[in-house]
C-alpha cells in the first residue's frame, strides 16, 4: 500500500487556523499516515519564529539562571494556537512542565527542540494520532553524525500498528542520552529519515511556496517554476543558496529512491515541484534546470612554474588550510596555477595572513594573490553536459552583459558550471543567465 510521509514547515504551523488547514490536507488522503512538524514559524513578516524565541530563552537562562521572561512569549504563542484550534488540550500544564525542564536541563539543544515537541503534541491531539517523540527514535552517533541504522529500526518499530503518527522534527538523541538537534531547518531531515524508515512512496514537504523556482525571485521577476528536478540538481542548487529544502535532506532518501514533493500548504491544489531520484528522472528537455548563487567568497590564487610536476603540491597547500580548519569550496586548477575558493566568513584577516605565510613556507609559490568579494553562480541542469555549445551560450550571455568572469569551475558532476564574478555583478549575472536559458 502507498504510504505518504508529510512534513509541515514552520509557516504551516504558524497559528491555529493554518493548522486546521493542515488537518484538512492530511485527512483528505488516507495515505498521509506519518506527519513531521516544525515549530510554529512567522505569522507575518517581522514576527519571530518560536525556535528563535526559544534560543532567547536559553540566552536568558545562561545569563540569569531562569528563562521566565523569554518563555512568556513562547507560552503566549502556544496558548493562542490551542485557543484557535478550540480543542480540549491541557496546554498550561504542558508549558509549565516544559519551562521547568528547560531550566533543569540547561541545554541549548534541548531548549531549541521544545518548539517542535510542543507543536507535535498539539497536532497529534488534533489528528487523534499517535505522538512519537523524536528522542526515542532518532539517534546520533558518538561523532555527532546521524545514526541511520539505529534510527530506521526504531522508527519502523514505533509506527507498527499506528493508524497515523506525528513526530516532532529537528531533534533526536545523542549517545550521552541528551536531546540533540540537527542544524537549523533540520525538520526537513527528520522528514526524510521517517520517509526512509517506513519506505514511503513519497515524502511530501509542505511549505509556503508552490515549489522551486528556476532562480531567486528577488533578482528575476516571476521566474518559472521547476516541475521536476533530480536529487543531484537540487543538491547543487540548494548548496548554492536556493533554500526551500535543507540540503542534507536528500541523503537518507537516495538509497531508497524515494521522491520528494514540495507542496504549498496555502495552495494545496498547486502542482508543486517533484524531486526525483536519477532512476525515475527524465530530463524535461530544458538545458538548464535552475540558477543559484552566493556572494562573499575569497579566492587565493597560486602560481608556480612546473607546479604540475611537483608531486604532492596541491596536498601541501590543502594541508595548510586543513590545519586551520578552513573548508575549501572549489579548487579550479591549471598546469602552473591553482585557486582556492573559500567562503570569506571563514577567513578573518589574521587567519588569512597566517595562511598565506604558511602556504609560502610550504610550497614557495612564484605568485600568491588574494581576490576578495567574489560571488559564485551555479548554472545547473542535466541537459547541459549532453548538449554541444551550452557553455558557449552561458559565457556569451555573461560577456554580453559586460561582466568579467573571474573564475570558472565545471565540476566533474557535469551538471553544474560555476562562475565567479565580482559581488557587484552578482544580480546582473544571474539575470543574464536566466534570460539566455529561460526567455
Ligand atoms: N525549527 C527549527 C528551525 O527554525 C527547525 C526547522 O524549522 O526545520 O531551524
Amino acid at each position: 500500500m502507498s504510504v505518504k510521509v508529510c512534513k509541515f514547515g514552520g509557516t504551516s504551523m504558524a497559528d491555529g487556523n493554518v493548522i486546521k488547514g493542515v488537518q484538512k490536507i492530511i485527512e483528505s488522503d488516507t495515505q498521509r499516515k506519518y506527519v513531521i512538524v516544525s515549530a510554529p514559524g512567522k505569522r507575518y513578516s517581522g514576527d519571530t519564529k518560536v525556535t528563535d524565541l526559544l534560543y532567547n530563552c536559553f540566552a536568558e537562562l545562561k545569563e540569569s539562571g531562569s528563562c521566565k521572561n523569554s518563555f512568556a512569549a513562547v507560552r503566549a504563542r502556544f496558548v493562542s494556537i490551542v485557543k484557535e484550534l478550540n480543542i480540549p488540550f491541557e496546554i498550561d500544564a504542558l508549558l509549565d512542565e516544559t519551562e521547568a525542564l528547560i531550566e533543569r536541563e540547561k541545554s541549548e539543544d534541548f531548549t531549541a527542540s521544545r518548539g517542535e515537541y510542543l507543536c507535535a503534541r498539539i497536532v497529534a491531539a488534533v489528528l487523534d494520532a499517535k505522538f512519537i517523540d523524536a528522542e526515542d527514535v532518532i539517534y546520533f552517533k558518538e561523532d555527532g553524525n546521524f545514526d541511520g541504522e539505529k534510527s530506521y529500526k526504531a522508527i519502523s518499530a514505533a509506527v507498527t500498528g499506528a493508524k497515523r503518527a506525528v513526530f516532532p522534527g529537528f531533534y533526536g538523541k545523542g549517545t550521552d542520552g541528551k536531546v540533540k538537534t540537527f542544524s537549523r531547518g533540520g525538520s526537513d531531515i527528520s522528514g526524510s529519515v521517517v520517509a526512509r524508515a517506513v519506505n514511503a512512496t513519497v515524502y511530501e514537504n509542505w511549505t509556503d511556496v508552490s515549489g522551486f523556482l528556476a532562480c531567486d525571485p528577488r533578482i528575476v521577476d516571476s521566474p518559472v517554476r521547476i516541475k521536476t528536478i533530480s536529487y543531484k540538481e537540487l543538491r547543487e542548487l540548494s548548496y548554492m543558496g536556493a533554500n526551500v529544502l535543507h540540503s542534507d535532506s536528500i541523503f537518507p532518501l537516495r538509497k531508497a529512491n524515494i521522491p520528494i514533493h514540495i507542496k504549498n500548504t496555502f495552495r494545496p491544489e498547486d502542482a508543486g515541484t517533484a524531486i526525483l531520484p536519477s532512476i525515475r528522472y527524465t530530463p524535461s528537455g530544458n538545458l538548464v534546470t535552475g540558477v543559484a548563487g552566493k556572494k562573499n567568497f575569497t579566492v587565493i590564487f597560486i602560481e608556480k612554474s612546473h607546479m604540475n610536476a611537483e608531486v604532492g603540491f596541491i596536498c601541501k597547500v590543502l594541508n595548510v588550510l586543513a590545519d586551520e580548519e578552513i573548508p575549501v569550496e572549489h579548487i579550479p586548477s591549471g598546469i602552473d596555477t591553482m585557486s582556492l575558493v573559500v567562503e570569506s566568513c571563514n577567513l578573518p584577516k589574521a587567519k588569512l595572513e597566517k595562511i598565506l605565510e604558511n602556504i609560502k613556507a610550504a610550497v614557495a609559490p612564484d605568485i600568491i594573490r588574494v581576490i576578495e568579494d567574489i560571488a559564485l553562480i551555479a548554472t545547473v541542469g542535466h541537459g547541459m553536459s549532453s548538449s554541444v555549445g551550452t557553455s558557449a551560450r552561458l559565457f556569451n550571455a555573461i560577456a554580453s552583459a559586460n561582466i568579467n568572469i573571474k573564475m570558472i569551475d565545471q565540476g566533474s558532476s557535469e551538471i553544474n558550471i560555476i562562475v565567479g564574478v565580482k559581488n557587484d555583478d552578482y544580480e546582473k549575472c544571474i539575470r543574464a543567465i536566466y534570460c539566455e536559458f529561460f526567455k
